[in-house]
């Protein structure tokens, strides 16, 4: 009889796995909470699509370049026109030395912008292409809560049992992700950070050139408070949406191919590293999110310009800069309120500097969303159990479509 696998999820890392191990003899069983391949909460790789090849981001493992090169080409032959926007980086010596001399981090990355629309597509065709192998088996509308580890295999909430079990739930399969780290915690390696912040917006003319330049401008950055600030996800001519998690709501931001705003948004976030005893940060984040929340109403975030935010004034009107978010989804308040005083400093900080760098940025009238959260999974262990695998975002080794599609890429070729 042919080995079996389970696969827990269909996202990035699951497509990455199935894509390297689907030409052997395992019989793979994908289990897919989403009611079908249409379902909106299926899969990572649905909003934005920013393709990133880079050393520096992306994920805390090595992942070879010309890995990441062979994956972004894979996405890129599954849309229907094969048409993305594409750049680099910091590659431009006077931009990176501009932005080092003011203590700043650059980033280098060269990326391929897929966008929202075309997303779709992608994953349609990757499932058609997956589904019409016969050694692949798609269960749809199937959530796992757990699972047990028996005589060398691992027995599935479900009931069935596989010779191989491949965890890759992302984040949004937190809670099957807990059920396992509580019942066996030695998987656990590690589990201290957690970039919490917000999300910054403001006309596109002021970033005009670094948008022209690289599309995606990241930067770190040591501010005064100790603490690493960091840009995430720019999306010039982008919108602003929310984020539902199971109990509350974050700010997030992307861009489409077709439709465009007069608007860019990036993400500000601050990493914030907890010591022993504290293990937490997850629960940390979320209260937080919950304080915002309950401050801006029941799946609300709170919406504030740049100067209020700074000097910790509620925001009644504003000027200039109009919101891409929708009006139901804010409402105009004080940030202060929610979010503690040393992460305030550490963005007021990052601001202030980048405004030395690209004057404008912090204009009175530019727009602060809260709360923007980034929440690092436990590090898990994979050469714990030899039946029980995990792979993407939900292992804490990656948070991104590359890194988490070569992470399962990697881990098939392992188990091969
Ligand atoms: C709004 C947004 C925009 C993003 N934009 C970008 C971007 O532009 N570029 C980039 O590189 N990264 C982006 N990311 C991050 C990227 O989506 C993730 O890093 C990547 O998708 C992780 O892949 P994964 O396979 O680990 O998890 P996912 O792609 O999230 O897939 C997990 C799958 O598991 C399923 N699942 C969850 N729990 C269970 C369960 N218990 N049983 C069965 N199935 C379950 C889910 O339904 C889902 O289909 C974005 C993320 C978000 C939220």
């Amino acid at each position: 009889m042919k080995k079996q696998i389970a696969v827990i999820g269909f996202g990035a890392a699951a497509i990455g796995f199935i894509e390297r191990i689907k030409n052997t003899d395992f019989e793979i069983h994908v289990f897919e909470k989403s009611k079908d391949i249409y379902s909106s909460s299926i899969s990572g790789i649905r909003a934005d699509g920013k393709l990133f090849v880079s050393k520096e981001m992306g994920g805390d493992i090595e992942i070879d370049l010309l890995l990441q090169k062979k994956l972004v080409d894979y996405y890129i032959n599954h849309t229907n026109r094969k048409n993305v926007e594409t750049g680099r980086s910091f590659t431009h010596d006077g931009y990176y030395k501009k932005f080092y001399e003011k203590g700043f981090q650059p980033v280098t990355s060269d990326f391929y912008h897929i966008g929202t629309d075309q997303l779709k597509e992608v994953l349609y065709n990757i499932y058609e292409s997956f589904k019409s192998y016969k050694n692949i088996h798609f269960h749809f509308n199937r959530e796992i809560t757990g699972v047990e580890i028996t005589g060398g295999k691992v027995k599935l909430s479900n009931g069935k049992t596989f010779e191989k079990v491949v965890v890759g739930v992302g984040r949004s399969g937190h809670k099957l992700v807990n059920s396992i780290i509580t019942k066996y915690p030695e998987l656990i390696l590690d589990n201290t950070k957690v970039d919490l912040g917000i999300r910054y917006e403001l006309p596109n003319h002021i970033v005009e050139e670094l948008n022209r330049e690289m599309y995606e401008f990241k930067i770190r950055y040591k501010s005064k408070t100790g603490y690493v600030v960091r840009t995430f996800c720019n999306n010039p001519s982008g919108f602003v949406v929310t984020e539902n998690y199971d109990d509350f709501t974050t700010v997030n931001g992307h861009a489409k191919m077709k439709e465009k705003s007069s608007n860019t948004n990036f993400a500000i976030l601050v990493t914030l590293k907890f010591t022993q005893p504290f293990n937490d940060p997850i629960g940390y984040g979320s209260y937080i999110a919950k304080l915002s929340n309950l401050l801006a109403g029941n799946g609300k975030v709170i919406l504030q310009t740049y100067s209020h935010f700074k000097n910790s004034k509620r925001t009644k009107n504003l000027y200039r800069v109009m919101p891409t978010l929708e009006p139901d989804r804010y409402i105009l308040g004080d940030i202060n309120l929610a979010f503690p005083r040393r992460i305030i400093e550490s963005i007021v900080d990052f601001i202030e500097t980048l405004d030395t760098v690209v004057p404008g940025v912090a204009n009175t009238d530019n727009l602060v969303y809260a709360p923007e959260i980034k929440f690092y999974s436990n590090y898990l262990n994979n050469d714990k159990f030899n039946s029980l695998y995990f792979i993407g975002d939900c292992s804490g080794a990656t948070r991104s479509i590359i890194y988490a599609t070569a992470h399962g890429y990697l881990v098939a070729e392992g188990i091969m």
